[in-house]
């Protein structure tokens, strides 16, 4: 069982996870570590493969097919090594200083076709829609307990990006209490839309799309612009025109153009810096139960958004030691690459 601990000065909270008990051994440099179990063959996210997770809890799938079984399009399963683990509400432990809580929560992996080969910007948009459309179902039910106070979606694609597996996946992974991160974007867009008068994302689209020079592209319903101060070399920022804080709120014709959309961007991404491996993580508000308690304005105020950015540079010490990035490309030269017209 793995262990929620809280660093209280920073207000950081750290997984402790020991699912997968590691010995010094394991994080030797690639060239003298023992070679992975994956190049050779063997994917459990691939078709005939179903056995080899545990079982699925949601899919689409072809009628007549049973779970765990070929002829699914999406599929859902727990992850083998859960970085926490479905249980009740955990209490909050201290001792002195110390606080802690049991590593509860969900972590599910998100297959998104049974093809090892096709990585989400090759499937087809209608087959991206399904994708969207199971990450909205699966936030959804996991919501539905209401101890799980936030999900994460997101995407590691290439190791440096922390996938340990190829076969083309996304994770979701929902915690028992709000991540630092994400509560300082509510507060951060709470103080911002206050002197705004209006939701801070909803002007910053507007202006950038005004200004064109960060741009990467707008249509009917979604605006792509490199953040004025991205801390990565070709960060983007996807956000969606219509304003709402969830990403369950979204429409039904609404995802068909947002799949064609991250299709494009993908897409660019990948035509642009040679397949890079990247991070893609949506942020929304909290659990609507909790995000309405807690923050009276957070329909007004917050807007969800994916974030995506090419892992190019590594953090380091300065990084680390104080917050800062150094970003060796400025996002208006990005733009300029990235840029694209059409399709969706
Ligand atoms: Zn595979
Ligand atoms: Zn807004
Ligand atoms: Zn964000």
């Amino acid at each position: 069982m793995s262990e929620l601990r809280k660093d209280l000065v920073s207000g950081r909270w750290v997984i402790i996870a020991t699912e997968r008990s590691k010995r010094p051994d394991d994080f030797r440099p690639a060239s003298e570590a023992r070679p992975a179990s994956e190049p050779g063959g063997f994917c459990p996210f691939c078709e005939s493969s179903e056995s080899k997770t545990p079982p699925e809890v949601f899919a689409l799938r072809a009628e007549g097919t049973r779970p765990d079984t070929p002829g699914w399009r999406v599929r859902v399963v727990p992850n083998k090594f859960p970085a926490l683990n479905r249980g009740t509400p955990p209490p909050k432990f201290t001792r002195g200083v110390l606080q802690w809580m049991e590593g509860i929560g969900v972590h599910e992996v998100v297959i998104e076709n049974p093809d090892h080969a096709k990585e989400l910007a090759d499937l087809s948009v209608p087959h991206v829609r399904d994708v969207l459309w199971v990450y909205q179902q699966r936030i959804k039910a996991i919501e539905e307990e209401l101890h799980y106070q936030y999900v994460q979606v997101f995407k590691n694609k290439g190791k440096e990006a922390g996938a340990s597996l190829s076969h083309p996946h996304s994770q979701i992974v929902a915690t028992p209490i709000v991540p630092k991160r994400v509560k300082e974007e509510i507060y951060g867009a709470d103080r911002l839309s206050r002197s705004c008068k209006e939701c801070v994302f909803c002007r910053t689209i507007r202006e950038e799309a005004a200004a064109g020079e960060r741009l990467v592209h707008k249509n009917s319903h979604f605006g792509i612009f490199t953040p004025f101060a991205s801390r990565f070399p070709f960060e983007m920022a996807v956000y969606p025109l219509r304003h709402s804080p969830f990403f369950t709120d979204l429409r039904e014709e609404e995802l068909g153009i947002l799949a064609g959309t991250m299709k494009a961007v993908l897409t660019k991404l990948k035509q642009t810096l040679g397949d890079p491996p990247f991070n893609l993580v949506l942020h929304q508000a909290p659990n609507p139960s909790l995000s309405h308690k807690t923050w009276p304005d957070i329909d007004r105020n917050f807007h969800w958004h994916f974030e995506v950015f090419p892992i190019l540079t590594k953090m380091a010490g300065f990084e680390w030691g104080t917050g800062y990035h150094i970003n060796p490309v400025s996002p208006e030269t990005a733009a300029t690459f990235l840029k694209f017209e059409g399709p969706a």
